[in-house]
């Protein structure tokens, strides 16, 4: 069934802090190399969806199973990233005294030091993976330039290439267009369409043009459940979806 065939399957979630329900009988499916964008007003529990995902929080009472078994309700942050989830924040964090280069190296190595990493010749492999991530996320002509020096997108899409790099399943990306001008943001609604297929992506996101662009199922969240679901056209047909986003 549903359960086993998906890559992420979450029935029934919920979640309270200090009585306050954030998260209330969620369910939401996640299969392999699926794009999938989640929208929803503020305070809708979008983040904390994500954190129970990568097990930052643990729900109160439902099923998250991943890869139709391993339960992700026992599983803490570092364990979910060593199954393959990999989390982008909204926030650019890149080694920016870096070159992007040894960004994606390091990246390669996370599990080694970064002195041992930038000491150790790239091997042939390694240095074929850094070619195509810096092709991928089109910073190819930036290769040698510190990553303190790119610009706003382009730190997103490195980092999006870094987190490629540990070759994440499941990729959980917040609002990657924030902050973007409108051309970085369909470049990027491109670069997450080229990932799907190898990995699953799912993106939090506000702007409502870059969703479109993902051209993706979308799950609608509010009040911690899933409103509607289906493809952009379909959610904003929904009336109740309508209502929320007018304020009615
Ligand atoms: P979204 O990301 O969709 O804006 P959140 O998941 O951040 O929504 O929040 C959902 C609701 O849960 C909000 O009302 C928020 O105030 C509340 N909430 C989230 N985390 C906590 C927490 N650690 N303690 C108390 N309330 C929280």
């Amino acid at each position: 069934g549903r359960a086993t065939s998906a890559l992420l399957y979450i029935d029934g979630v919920s979640k309270t802090f200090d009585g306050f329900r954030a998260i209330n009988s969620l369910s939401f499916i996640v299969d392999p190399g699926e794009l999938h964008a989640v929208i929803g007003p503020n305070g809708a529990g979008k983040t904390t969806m994500m954190d129970i995902i990568t097990g930052k929080t643990r729900p109160d009472a439902g099923t998250v199973l991943w890869d139709g078994r391993v339960d992700l309700t026992h599983v803490d942050e570092a364990g979910s990233a060593r199954l393959g989830i990999g989390r982008k924040f909204q926030k650019p964090t890149v080694f920016e005294t870096h070159t992007v280069e040894d960004n994606l190296l390091l990246a390669l190595n996370a599990d080694r030091g970064v002195f041992a990493t930038l000491m150790a010749r790239l091997t042939s492999a390694q240095a074929t993976r850094i070619d195509e991530l810096l092709a991928l996320v089109r910073l190819e002509d930036r290769r040698h330039d510190l990553a303190g020096g790119l610009s706003h997108g382009q730190k997103q899409w490195l980092e999006i290439g870094m987190l490629l790099a540990q070759d994440p399943k499941l990729l959980l990306v917040d609002e990657p267009a924030a902050g973007m001008t409108d051309e970085e943001t369909m470049r990027t609604a491109q670069l997450l369409r080229a990932i799907a297929g190898d990995h699953a992506v799912v993106v939090v996101e506000h702007d409502m043009e870059f969703v479109k662009a993902l051209d993706c199922r979308v799950t609608v969240l509010h009040q911690g459940t899933v409103l509607a679901d289906g493809s952009l056209a379909h959610v904003s047909a929904v009336p109740e979806v309508i209502d929320v986003y007018l304020g009615r």
